[in-house]
């Protein structure tokens, strides 16, 4: 790794999927840039996201019959955020999203699944995932890019301040060298001096507990997240500091269809998301009952689990492992997923009435026949199939901290606005950090999207002379 330097025009704040595309523009376009990355290897939390892209309009739609567009994407996301998010800002996400898919894809050579998978809250299969069903694939490929460009994404550096010159004009960061996570040591301090631009792209703060109690109270230690353990505040706080305006702080997401017997992300969303959600049901192990459209949005999922106080039995039957044709051996192996011959020994497992639970079963595949949901309105998928064949899978579903909607406001073109309403001199920022493009929910698959979208305006713009 080369020395850091003193500085550079352009200074990106973090190095995941937002901030590794910023440096490509920025450095496309002709300016010096630096990514200063406060782990000792690369990637945040982008590099454990499961790498689902949401793109309307594609090839891979247009062959699979999936009639979508910009506007449709732009509802969806307006509906799930219960408009709260800022329209200029998902519009224009869902406007360049089909670029954003285009330049993973023909620009970094990220392959993609000919697959295209429906998430909770959208109206159409958008979702487009990358071979190897993670975001690793991806930060790969713009390392890649970045190293063919010259660009040095130094690890191990803890930005510790965002510095400004007596206009208010941000000129900066200050920097521990040599910073080790697991014991908190950090080297020396340093200037680094920033020519025309910092971009902040430092993430979420899923795993900043004080910082997100402070939200939202009832997220404390006892509800887990998905999230890297260093996915924290620091930087946000910092671009506070320095007037950004706070958006959304306390709109927290949670995951609801992990597994509370496994830490981090785990293996079991592959299961819970991609087969029962589709393709089977979610019943409260106490009644034996449905509670929830299992195809609803994160957020509705969420409250619905946290109302009952205590984890859902999400269910599936071998047609619809089958039919949802994703690899959830790993969940089998380290017995997230569980299998049972019968709903009998499935029941009996989880305490649930038998009597209520074939009911509510019953009820169910009588739901799949008549292609209806009168109890809550499941948008069923096409090749939805009656539970009814054996091995029956069965996981605990409890919700987990995993993405957080609010952070610092910015505009279309990704400057950082001042709590005064104007933009910060000098600072933009990108992908997690920044509020209002999700509002109340974000749906999933669209935050690689915006990643991607703006990570890749910020640098164009920070590396624009006169704009910055
Ligand atoms: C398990 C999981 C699965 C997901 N799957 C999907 C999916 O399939 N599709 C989708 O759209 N979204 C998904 N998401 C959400 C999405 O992955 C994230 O929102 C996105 O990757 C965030 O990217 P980012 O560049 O903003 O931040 P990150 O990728 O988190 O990168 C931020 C970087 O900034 C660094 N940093 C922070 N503070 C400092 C500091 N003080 N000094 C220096 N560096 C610092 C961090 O170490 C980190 O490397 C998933 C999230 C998780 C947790």
């Amino acid at each position: 790794m080369p020395e850091l330097k003193k500085s550079a025009d352009v200074i990106i704040i973090g190095a995941g999927f937002a901030g590794l595309a910023a440096a490509i523009e920025a450095a496309e376009a002709g300016a010096s840039v630096i990514v200063l990355e406060k782990m000792k290897a690369a990637g945040g939390n982008s590099v454990i996201s499961d790498g689902c892209l949401a793109a309307p309009q594609t090839e891979a739609q247009k062959a699979a019959g999936i009639e979508d567009s910009p506007e449709l994407m732009y509802n969806d996301m307006i509906k799930a955020g219960e408009g709260l998010n800022y329209p200029a800002l998902v519009e224009t996400v869902t406007e360049k999203a089909k670029e954003a898919y285009l330049w993973s894809k023909e620009y970094l050579g990220v392959k993609y699944l000919d697959r295209i998978d429906i998430f909770g809250g959208h109206s159409v299969a958008r979702c487009h995932t990358s071979t190897s069903v993670a975001g690793l694939d991806l930060v790969k490929k713009q390392l890649k890019r970045l190293k063919d460009l010259s660009v040095p994404v130094h690890t191990g550096i803890y930005v510790k301040k965002i510095s400004t010159d007596n206009s208010g004009r941000v000129n900066g960061v200050i920097v521990y060298e040599g910073y080790q996570y697991k014991n908190g040591t950090a080297g020396p301090e340093k200037k680094i001096q920033a020519n025309q631009a910092v971009i902040i792209a430092s993430g979420g703060f899923g795993s900043d507990i004080p910082f997100r109690q402070a939200q939202d109270p009832r997220l404390d230690c006892s509800i887990l997240s998905t999230n890297k353990l260093f996915a924290t505040a620091e930087v946000l706080k910092e671009g506070l500091a320095v007037g950004a305006n706070p958006v959304h702080l306390s709109r927290i997401q949670l995951f609801p269809w992990a597994s509370p017997n496994e830490k981090g992300f785990g293996a079991g969303p592959r299961f819970g998301n991609y087969v029962v959600l589709p393709h089977g049901l979610i019943v409260d192990p106490k009644t034996g009952a449905r509670f929830v459209n299992e195809l609803c949005n994160r957020k509705e999922m969420g409250e619905a689990l946290m109302n009952l106080g205590h984890p859902a039995v999400g269910i599936a039957d071998e047609n619809g492992v089958v039919t949802a044709g994703w690899d959830i051996s790993r969940a089998l192996k380290k017995g997230i997923v569980k299998t049972f011959t019968s709903l009998d020994s499935l029941a009996e497992h989880f305490d649930i009435d038998i009597e209520n639970f074939k009911k509510s079963i019953d009820r169910f595949n009588d739901m799949i026949k008549n292609g209806w949901d009168d109890d809550y309105q499941k948008p069923l998928v096409k090749e939805a199939s009656p539970v009814i064949t054996p091995p029956f899978y069965a996981m605990e579903m409890w919700p987990k901290v995993h993405y957080t909607m609010g952070g610092i406001q910015i505009d279309a073109s990704a400057r950082v606005i001042h709590r005064n309403q104007h933009p910060i001199p000098g600072l933009y920022a990108a992908g997690e950090v920044t509020g209002g493009i999700h509002g109340a929910c974000r749906l999933g698959s669209c935050a690689i999207t915006e990643c991607l979208v703006m990570g890749r305006i910020a640098g164009k713009n920070a590396a624009a002379p006169g704009l910055s």
